[in-house]
């Protein structure tokens, strides 16, 4: 299993990891150890941070353009707010 790393907007290196929100598997638990992802517990606050820097430790949410829905992209009903609020015909 691949995990990104990603540039941390408070330190500038490349240290920031997923937080991974929810009851982790096995797999979760040794990528926590091996500094690949940060474990956020079980319950997701409205808001929470989506990235943790290891280097300065800090959090941060993911800039989205989109609402981001679970299929987004193959619901034919939402593909009028998809392409820009225009309401279907
Ligand atoms: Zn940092």
């Amino acid at each position: 299993m691949m995990f990104r790393k990603y540039r941390c907007p408070a330190c500038g290196l490349r240290t920031g990891v997923a937080i991974i929100y929810g009851m982790p598997g096995p797999e979760l638990f040794t990528a926590a150890q091996a500094g690949d992802v940060v474990l956020g517990g079980c319950d997701a606050e409205f808001g929470a941070p989506e990235r943790q820097c290891t280097a300065c430790e800090h959090a941060w949410r993911i800039k989205r353009r989109n609402l981001v829905l679970p299929d987004w992209d193959g619901n034919e009903d939402l593909k009028w707010l998809r392409d820009g609020f225009d309401q279907p015909s």
